[in-house]
């Protein structure tokens, strides 16, 4: 049965506002950060949440994000770029049961996401809103997987895609992104170099840019996760959210879901406790995190297997902290080894052939479960955010 309270309008977006000095931007203009000097944050969207909205809306509508569009941007449904992102399956951990102490501890399992991870949902949604706002070329740096995501999605949306990306990548993450008609340029040094590099090229010839958090819309796409995780766990959130840490849209996005949440009256005030998991290789949240600190600082410490996780310097980090101490959550490092064997692990006890940043998951598990900071009896979700499949020549079997 369709409610008859659903309401007329496809979103309720209002407008951007910057969460550090409260400015407000019209959302019908392209906007990227906030323009204050002394802030330049990362700008959120925001929406009506005052409308009376009943969860019952959610019946019957497709398996994918855009079950969620009054609390998604898109005005125009027909601007909508879809290739099926989203509504992934949540999944309990079988043959590792033992491992787990007793907990109940389940995998949100973001690989069978279009281009194999969840970078998906923020592609999908910041190309449809580029769409919406009259956008025809878009360039991002990459560490990997948002590269194919926006190479994928510019092609189904008919909008020029232009990539740059570190060298060391491994090979398929460049031939998807050449194979989806993208510009792709390879770059000596890390997602930073690519950054600083794509900015310059960027400015001189008119693309538009979805940095992480520097572009309002990706971290809307990554905000669906947390309205699943709501949904799927019947709005009786778990009491732990392990995320793999790069520049942290989906920590900061599945945090702002809540909240959206909260106010509708859809779930109540109880939060997890969110863990960022970084490589150790690259670990500037962590430190920033465990000495207290309000910002992170620059950390490069080289190549790693969980190329997701090789952002040396998040934009959003001071938000990224801000999620980690509100939640009382905490951080920590996994090492190229252990996700190595996690990866191993994981493929050969439950069927799984997961991410390395994802398989860092269950190592940090382990970690805080013998530490006693995962208590007895408590519910654990671990975001494995990529498909193991792009990763294999670095995997050691
Ligand atoms: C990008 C990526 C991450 C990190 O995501 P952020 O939103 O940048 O923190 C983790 N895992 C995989 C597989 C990724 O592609
Ligand atoms: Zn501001």
């Amino acid at each position: 049965m369709i409610s008859n309270i659903e309401v007329e309008k496809s979103s309720l977006l209002v407008n951007l506002k910057c969460p550090e000095c409260g400015a407000e931007y019209d959302a019908s203009a392209v906007h990227t950060i906030c323009l204050n000097d002394a802030c330049k944050s990362s700008l959120f969207a925001r929406y009506d949440l005052s409308q009376y909205l009943d969860k019952a809306v959610l019946k019957d509508r497709p398996a994918n994000m855009w079950r969620y569009h009054e609390l998604l941007p898109v005005i125009d449904p027909k601007n909508i770029v879809t290739l099926g992102e989203g509504f992934t399956p949540i999944i309990s951990l079988e043959n590792l049961k033992d491992q787990a102490e007793g907990n109940e501890v389940f995998w949100k399992d973001e690989s069978g996401n279009p281009t194999g991870s969840f970078k998906a949902r923020g592609i999908s949604m910041a190309v449809s809103k580029a769409k919406e706002l009259g956008i025809i070329a878009i360039a991002t740096p990459t560490a990997g997987n948002a590269g194919g995501a926006l190479a994928a999605y510019a092609a189904r949306a008919g909008i020029k895609a232009v990539v740059y990306m570190p060298k060391l990548t491994p090979q398929v993450f460049k031939d998807e992104c050449r194979l989806y008609g993208a510009d792709l340029l390879e770059i000596d040094g890390n997602i930073s170099d690519c950054g600083r590099l794509i900015n310059e090229d960027a400015v001189a010839n008119g693309w538009f840019q979805i940095s992480t958090l520097k572009e309002p819309y990706r971290l809307e796409g990554k905000k669906t996760l947390g309205f699943e995780i709501a949904e799927q766990f019947n709005w009786q959130l778990p009491n732990v959210i392990l995320y793999p840490t790069g520049g942290g849209t989906g920590l900061i996005g599945i945090w702002k879901a809540f909240d959206e949440l909260e106010q509708l009256g859809w779930i109540d005030s109880k939060r997890p406790r969110m863990v960022a998991v970084q490589s150790e290789s690259c670990d500037g949240i962590v430190t920033a995190f465990l000495g207290g600190k309000h910002h992170s600082e620059f950390a490069d410490g080289g190549f790693t297997i969980a190329n997701g996780l090789r952002v040396p310097k998040p934009y959003a980090d001071k938000i990224i902290l801000k999620v980690l101490r509100d939640s009382r959550g905490t951080a920590l490092t996994i090492s190229d080894g252990e996700m190595n064997e996690a990866v191993k692990e994981v493929a050969r006890t439950e069927g799984m052939l997961i991410a390395p940043e994802g398989a860092a998951l269950w190592q940090a598990y382990k970690k805080l479960r013998a530490q006693q900071w995962i208590k007895p009896g408590e519910r654990v979700l671990m975001i494995n955010t990529g498909s193991g499949y792009k990763y294999l020549e670095n995997i050691e079997i």
